[in-house]
């Protein structure tokens, strides 16, 4: 995620890691054993209290959405098919402000009840530890936006022609049933019915588009393994653009309010060079379609990484120029992010400090500020008092996550050499494909790879409380 204008956040209250020196300390609640015939209703991360659930493990949503723009009404019938990981009596879903007509587990009739935000779903009969099961829940209702303290509006919002769903830490539950975590990873294959002439576009490949009685469904797929907050719905009057890059799909689209020759359209129409740039450094893209989507939604301030489709606000392109910088942060995601995906919020640094260090390394082969040059402004910049492991909730977008976990990235570089550094990074993005992973996962990466001792170094650049010195 990029904010519009990567303004400097304020100061926040901070929940640093305990023990400096030791990042492993760094680790969310630890699960509760009582919990296991009743699933927790969430997955223990104090970044998203409430978020995630326990007792069952995703492989897969298949979403049937239907919206219409005229009064703002979805309907949603969702099939979800899980594996418990626990004897369960009864389990969780996520899911906001929406009304739940049935739920069916296994195809019979399972008792729910909403409470709040949670879906409290209780089956015909208990699951046990090991089975796989499919639950199928009806919903309908006019889904809400999310107001987030940290990140700005996000969930389902209603835009002047369609709809935008979008957000992160946490925007799925606003428009179907989900386990709200990136730590339970999915496929999803979704099937989007909106009024001819609106366009639907979702993550994934396009699988086919089909028109009756007034209505287009619009089918995506997307195959590997997907965090929810990735996940993104986007309706509305959009210049669609359906080609191919290095084989795969590439789906690019524009809302049609901005200009087809704008600085949107021309940064979007870059996406494929700048993969290509970084699938040169990270190792192969890892996803089956390329794509991006320009909103005229001025509500939305930031870009997001959602999988293999990122969405970018409009601020970007205001100053009338294109903003290549912004497409490489997001498609950086594609790698670290979306493709690794962390393991509980408190590692944001993972995805954000990696996806920074790739704008930079863009904007030098692009020809703007070598990568030296923003290193030494970023580096006079940072307040060293605020870390980049655990920064806390109100922080997570902060500065110490982006700006100061691209410069452990770079002192990490300048540490190994170029070679060891890129071979450290594609022994990551390879070995941890499709996965989740902790900071104390790539520092015994990193340090398997090159031979290398690295855990003070990266103490020192990622939670040390003084300036380090550069390499
Ligand atoms: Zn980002």
């Amino acid at each position: 995620m990029v904010r519009t204008g990567r303004r400097p956040v304020g100061r926040a209250i901070l929940a640093a890691c305990l023990v400096v020196g030791a990042l492993v300390a760094c680790t969310g609640t630890p699960p509760d054993a009582d919990r296991a015939r009743r699933g927790a209703a969430d997955a223990g991360d104090p970044y998203v209290p409430g978020r995630g659930n326990g007792g069952y493990d995703v492989a897969g949503y298949r979403l049937r959405v239907r919206y219409d723009p005229a009064d703002d009404r979805l309907t949603g019938h969702a099939t979800i098919t899980a594996t418990a990981t626990a004897g369960l009596s009864r389990f969780n879903l996520d899911l906001s402000g929406l009304t739940v007509g049935a739920v069916r587990v296994d195809g019979a009739k399972a008792g729910h009840a909403h409470e709040g935000e949670e879906l409290v779903v209780t089956p015909a009969r208990g699951l046990a530890r090991g089975a796989r099961f499919t639950v199928d829940v009806e919903y309908a209702g006019v889904p809400q936006p999310v107001e987030s303290s940290t990140l700005g509006l996000g969930g389902f919002l209603a835009t002047a022609d369609g709809a935008v769903a979008l957000g992160q830490p946490d925007s799925a539950s606003t428009w179907y049933p989900v386990n709200d975590h990136p730590s339970d990873k999915a496929t999803y294959d979704v099937e989007v019915t909106v009024p001819d002439g609106l366009a639907a576009l979702g993550n994934g490949v396009p699988v086919g588009r089909t028109s009756a009685g007034g209505w287009t469904t619009w089918r995506w797929a997307e195959r590997s393994p997907m965090a929810s907050y990735l996940s993104t719905l986007v309706i509305g009057d959009y210049r669609v653009t359906t080609g191919t890059h290095q084989g795969k799909p590439m789906v690019t689209a524009v809302a049609a309010s901005l200009p087809a020759d704008g600085p949107a359209a021309a940064s979007l129409a870059r996406t494929g060079e700048v993969v290509d740039f970084l699938a040169d450094r990270f190792g192969p893209y890892p996803f089956e379609s390329y794509g991006g989507i320009a909103l005229a939604e001025g509500r939305i301030s930031y870009a997001l990484e959602t999988q293999s489709r990122p969405v970018y606000g409009p601020g970007f392109f205001r100053s009338g120029r294109p903003d290549t910088g912004v497409v490489a942060h997001e498609l950086a995601h594609q790698w670290f992010g979306d493709s690794v995906s962390l393991a509980r919020w408190s590692d944001i640094w993972l995805n954000e400090g990696f996806a920074t260090y790739a704008e930079w390394l863009w904007l030098e082969h692009d020809g703007g500020r070598t990568v030296e040059q923003t290193v030494a402004a970023r580096y006079a910049a940072t307040d060293w008092s605020q870390p980049s492991v655990d920064p806390g909730r109100a922080n997570m977008f902060g500065d110490a996550v982006y700006q100061r976990g691209a410069l452990a990235v770079h002192a990490l570089r300048r540490t190994l050499g170029d070679d060891v550094f890129f071979r450290v990074l594609r022994a990551w993005t390879t070995e941890r494909r499709g996965g989740n992973a902790t900071t104390a996962d790539f520092v015994a990466l990193a340090e398997r790879v090159s031979g290398r001792r690295l855990g003070a170094l990266l103490d020192a650049w990622l939670v040390g409380g003084t300036a380090p010195a550069l390499p």
